[in-house]
């Protein structure tokens, strides 16, 4: 009987976890997070109104609620937690599905004003990430500029976008579904670097920001004509064919009057952050204006223009972070790998294994992880018969114990769950209300061994 630790808990892990009791009928799981809650981006990015996708949480629950399955929430692993090796001494193998956590950074004059944050940061806050800070994002802000057109972009400029009663029904915290209420942002602009048919969101996304009751989008013809494959956009892959449809359609109609406006624009590059008279808040983002080359490309124009924004946020990507004790290519931001077998000096090491963001960097969507994850589990399974067991038999909480780590477990996950329903239930919120910090998740998750 294998016992494999599956490190992260979000769709990577998760799915990792699925396929493993699926090809494997006798193997047991422990699915480790450094949270007290499953679910990883599930949880901490989806945005949360996109009740849709956030529902995946029932299908991820019914892995980690199977019988060879158990999940170890508070447990650190790598740097100031359980060591690697430590890890590779309690289990028979480990899969590293540790995502992306970082965001990654443009390098522009200004980049760190108050005022410029992450896409990251802004996105953690609204979804209640117990790490997240409050940096005031909103307040005393009118016009906001989202550097960058992929989903995230998208879904960070339609938080900004919706008023309080949309907001209210989600599971945000009460805090930040506060602050954006009194918010007074009424621009929005999100700005490509390329054109309009090289963003990189998905088309269900984008027509998505077109259906906000309190928002027009308003797209300029003439950053549209600047792209060739505008005029003639069948050679272009489906869902960027489709975009610039959608973009199309909005840049013919004409304005409405909504309180608050989405300036989709394209074609600038960001070159510095501009500071207002006081020297440390962000006041204006300088752009420079590019123009099409082959292959998708662009050139700069040395044209230059401004945009004025109190709050800026870089949504340009994330980017894996390192886990100490595990190889780590900083190019790319993942952990070398082969058919998901970790690399050590091009050496496939033991026990060792990676599925999801930080094996093949931060594309795709969620189902992309399936995939994914399977060919990781495959590998493993082909290494079983190899695996030279160090590890006594007991069970490996029982080692983590030993070395002073309590993990929340699953009782105590679901006691979270029942404190956020009745959280939600007190402010009159109609549903789930996320807790906040640490200090009430753990609170929360103490309650779990006296749990029904
Ligand atoms: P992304 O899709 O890689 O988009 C990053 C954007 O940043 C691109 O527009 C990119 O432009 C731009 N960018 C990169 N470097 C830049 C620079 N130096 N200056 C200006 N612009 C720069 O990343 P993401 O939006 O963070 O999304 C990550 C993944 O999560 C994606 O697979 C996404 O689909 C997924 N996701 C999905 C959903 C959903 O399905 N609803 C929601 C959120 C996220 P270039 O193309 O020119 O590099």
């Amino acid at each position: 009987m294998l016992r494999v630790a599956v490190v992260g808990s979000g769709p990577s892990g998760v799915y990792t976890a699925q396929s493993l009791v699926q090809l494997d009928p006798e193997v047991h799981v422990d699915v480790i997070d450094r949270l007290p809650c499953p679910y990883g981006l599930v949880r901490y990015g989806v945005a949360p109104d996109h009740e849709k996708i956030k529902s995946l949480q029932s299908n991820l629950r019914s892995v980690l609620e199977q019988d060879r399955v158990r999940f170890l929430g508070d447990v650190e692993i790598g740097a100031g937690g359980v060591a690697v090796e430590r890890l590779r001494e309690l289990y028979d193998a480990v899969v590293y599905c540790v995502g992306a956590a970082t965001d990654r950074r443009l390098g522009i004059p200004g980049e760190d004003l108050r005022g410029s944050w992450s896409a990251t940061q802004f996105v953690s806050w609204y979804s209640a990430h117990p790490d997240a800070v409050d940096h005031g994002f909103v307040r005393g802000a009118r016009s906001a500029v989202v550097i960058g057109v992929g989903n995230v972009a998208v879904d960070v400029t339609r938080i900004l976008a919706r008023g309080a009663e949309e907001l209210s029904p989600t599971d945000m915290p009460q805090a930040a579904l506060s602050a954006l209420a009194a918010s007074r942002v009424t621009e929005i602009h999100m700005v490509g670097r390329r054109g309009p048919s090289q963003a990189r969101f998905t088309t269900k996304e984008l027509r998505e920001l077109g259906g906000l009751p309190g928002a027009d989008v308003l797209v300029r013809p003439e950053e549209l004509d600047l792209d060739p494959a505008y005029g003639d956009p069948s050679g272009l892959p489906a869902v960027r064919r489709r975009n610039t449809e959608v973009l199309r359609a909005w840049a013919e109609r004409p304005a409405g009057g909504a309180g608050r406006r989405i300036h989709a624009r394209f074609f600038l590059r960001p070159v510095a952050f501009l500071a207002d008279s006081t020297g440390t808040r962000v006041a204006a983002v300088r752009f420079e204006r590019t123009r099409p080359e082959r292959d998708g490309g662009v050139i700069g124009t040395g044209r230059y223009e401004e945009i004025e924004a109190q709050l800026v946020l870089r949504s340009v990507g994330y980017r894996g972070v390192p886990l100490e004790g595990l190889p780590f290519d900083t190019r790319s931001g993942t952990v070398p790998h082969r058919a998901g077998r970790v690399l050590r000096e091009g050496v496939a090491a033991q026990g060792e294994y990676v599925a999801g963001w930080i094996k093949r960097g931060p594309t795709g969507v969620i189902g992309t992880n399936r995939s994914c994850a399977k060919e990781t589990v495959t590998s493993l399974l082909e290494d079983a018969s190899m695996i030279v067991r160090t590890s006594p038999r007991d069970d490996p909480i029982t080692g983590l114990r030993d070395d002073g780590i309590a993990p929340v477990e699953w009782a105590g996950w679901r006691a979270i769950e029942r404190a956020e329903a009745a959280l939600g239930a007190s402010l009159g919120r109609g549903g789930v209300v996320k807790l906040p910090d640490w200090p009430s998740l753990m609170a929360a998750a103490e309650h779990g061994d006296s749990a029904p």
